[in-house]
């Protein structure tokens, strides 16, 4: 499973904390929301495997009940 742009489906490549398209020339988060009601999953890290917990459902969640978007990261230069 690779992180590929949302806008020209190339690999994204990871440049200090975000994703970047060499191609679009743009930055992207990535964000992961709640399978069951949409909500933005906060990241937890626990022993080198990434868990999500849902503030709105009040449970953890796993990475397959997340739904991963790469949102686009607009810089100021
Ligand atoms: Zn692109
Ligand atoms: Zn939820």
């Amino acid at each position: 499973m690779g992180n590929h742009c949302p806008d020209c489906e190339r690999d994204l490549v990871w440049d200090n904390g975000t994703y970047r398209c060499e191609t679009c020339e743009k930055s992207f988060v990535k964000q992961a929301f709640c399978a069951t009601c949409d909500a933005l999953l906060e990241k937890l890290q626990a022993c080198g495997a990434t868990s999500y917990f849902c503030n709105s459902c009040n449970e953890l969640k796993s990475k397959s009940s997340a739904r991963i978007y790469f949102e686009e990261q607009k810089t100021v230069s």
